[in-house]
């Protein structure tokens, strides 16, 4: 059993279990997720009779570290962690100059929530693979305690996590939520609801569960096309949900958390970066409380579109921001690592 996987609940009872007193339990949360204690040696507050059991009874390393890459102004790494069973996912830390406006000093650690996807999108590295298996609730906490470890040597810290590596999380959404109220909790990790982002491909029921949940977290939605029948082109999953019908649920998702919704915009040349698509966006978003996150494609092996240039996406941006709906373009980071897509992944797997 991997220790990540367990809630504070599921560790009380089987502490319990071992007829350890009550007391053990925090310490063991609070050695794994304020200290970052990666094996059972480093509890050194505990009796060694219990560090013997957890060393035995419990896997404190449920991902391998398989490959890791920095791009080459060093702000970017990328790692390829190996799961039990052998499948490969990613996570990616992006760091943001201090000194600069944008990401304000940020340390943005992007994790996964699959092996693989089963959401088809045309355009996606991870949807050119398809599905392999969700990762359990302890595979997603590890990512960013791998990552959590390495910052403190440089006595730093993650300061935001989304989740928009391998994966749909909304279809894996029991163990995704697990993970956040994993981290979350205040008496160990204690990262701030608010500091998450999960990225979905639009899953009206998930975003409506969201909805009622009334999280804190940030909620994206890939939508990428403005009109059913391009959507339906390069994004299957608009056959069971149609573009009004996600935004009827980001809508209740306003009304129930009254906290702005994300949309998510991979430009694609001549396919959906032209000033025409932008109106019509603009004029489906109306009344949103929204904002808009384009970003040039990232070219795929498994998909022919080509990234809009700079002076496009900008076009774009302004267009839909006389119509009203704020836009922002970002730039690919990590493009020498292929972060943000699965090549990484790809390329050790081929060879
Ligand atoms: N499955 C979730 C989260 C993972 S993908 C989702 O789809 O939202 C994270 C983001 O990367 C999504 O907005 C997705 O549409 C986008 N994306 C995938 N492949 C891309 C590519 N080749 N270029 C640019 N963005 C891409
Ligand atoms: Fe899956 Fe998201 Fe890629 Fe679509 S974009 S295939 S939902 S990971």
């Amino acid at each position: 059993m991997f220790i990540y996987d367990l809630d504070f609940p599921a560790l009380t009872n089987l502490l319990q279990q071992w007829d350890e007193p009550a007391y053990r339990v925090k310490q063991v949360w609070q050695g794994l997720y304020q200290h970052l204690y990666n094996s059972a040696d480093e509890f050194t507050t505990l009796p060694k009779s219990l560090r013997e059991k957890l060393a035995e009874r419990l896997s404190f390393s449920p991902i391998k570290v398989k490959l890791f890459q920095d791009s080459s102004d060093g702000q970017t790494r990328k790692t390829l962690f190996e799961l039990q069973g052998g499948h490969l996912i990613e996570a990616v830390l992006m760091r943001y100059d201090p000194s600069t406006n944008s990401g304000k000093g940020r340390r943005t650690l992007c994790i996964s929530t699959q092996a693989g996807c089963a959401m088809g999108c045309v355009f996606c590295a991870t949807g050119q693979m398809g599905f392999s298996r969700h990762l359990t609730t302890g595979e997603i906490v590890a990512q960013v305690m791998y990552y959590a470890r390495a910052l403190k040597e440089e006595g730093l810290a993650v300061t935001n996590i989304v989740f928009m590596g391998m994966g749909e999380p909304f279809h894996n959404y029991e163990n995704t939520m697990a993970a956040i109220d994993t981290l979350n909790d205040p008496d160990g990790y204690n990262f701030g609801a608010r500091r998450f982002t999960i990225s979905t491909v639009g899953l009206v029921p998930q975003i409506k569960r969201f909805a009622d949940e009334k999280r804190q977290v940030n909620l994206a939605i890939s939508l990428h096309a403005a009109d059913d029948n391009e959507r339906l082109v390069i994004m299957p999953v608009n056959k069971r949900y149609k573009i009004d019908d996600v935004i009827q649920a980001c809508k209740y998702y306003v009304e129930q958390t009254h906290r702005r919704v994300t949309f998510e915009w991979a430009l694609i040349s001549g396919v959906n970066d032209t000033p025409e698509v932008a109106r019509k966006l603009a004029s489906r978003l109306k009344g949103v409380m929204c904002h808009v996150n384009a970003i040039p494609l990232n070219p795929t092996e498994g998909y022919h579109g080509e990234a809009t240039d700079r002076q496009r996406a900008m076009i774009f941006k302004e267009t839909l921001e006389q119509a009203g709906i704020e836009c922002t373009i970002r730039m690919r980071r990590g493009i020498d690592i292929q972060a943000g897509c699965v090549q990484l992944e790809r390329a050790s797997t081929s060879s």
